[in-house]
């Protein structure tokens, strides 16, 4: 059933806007007063001094999964960068020497400037190669390019997994 809702009709005291600018003025004075002296009050985190615990769900920084062997895990299937929304990464593939793997990534870059953190290329990685869960920032920096990180910077922070198609995400320090 629908529900009839009163169409808000201003007095002309609100009309006039200067008593509800000047209560605005007062919850932005009284929210200073507490900030200022009230520091308990303040949900002020000290970065990088103090760091927050984020939720095991935080989607930080990409990385990518190694082999046991130190190789990366990825296999150029493409189907992360076909699966972003913003288009923000490359692959270029090239043959695996092994051919039970087929392929590798030559060039693996994101481009961190576009990317929305939406964590799509992790869901539709089907080999747990590429994951968010490093806990970091994306680093500020003075020029675009410093945002594009490559294979080398992704591989970096990346460790050993062997989750199966489709299984939990375990890493190998994890199954021991
Ligand atoms: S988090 Fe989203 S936007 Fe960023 S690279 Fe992955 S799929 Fe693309
Ligand atoms: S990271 Fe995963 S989804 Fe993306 S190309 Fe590599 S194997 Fe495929």
């Amino acid at each position: 059933m629908a529900k009839l809702v009163n169409r808000f009709e201003p007095t002309l005291v609100e009309q006039s806007y200067v008593f509800e600018a000047a209560k605005g003025v007062g919850v932005v004075t009284r929210q200073f007063i507490r900030n200022l002296f009230g520091r308990r009050d303040t949900p002020t985190v000290h970065y990088p001094e103090q760091r927050p615990v984020y939720p095991d769900r935080f989607r930080g920084r990409h990385r990518l999964m190694k082999r046991d062997d130190d190789q990366v895990r990825c296999v150029a299937c493409m189907l992360c960068s076909t699966a972003c929304p913003a288009n923000c990464i490359t692959i270029v593939a090239v043959e695996h020497e092994d051919t039970a793997i087929e392929k590798m990534p030559e060039r693996f870059e994101i481009d961190l400037l576009k990317c929305i953190y939406c964590g799509f290329c992790v869901e539709a990685c089907p080999c747990d190669a590429i994951r968010m869960d490093s806990g970091r920032h994306t680093l500020p920096a003075y020029d675009r390019k410093s945002e594009h990180i490559g294979k080398v910077d992704l591989l970096a922070i990346g460790e050993a997994t062997i989750a199966p198609q489709g299984g939990r995400y375990r890493s190998v320090k994890e199954a021991h």
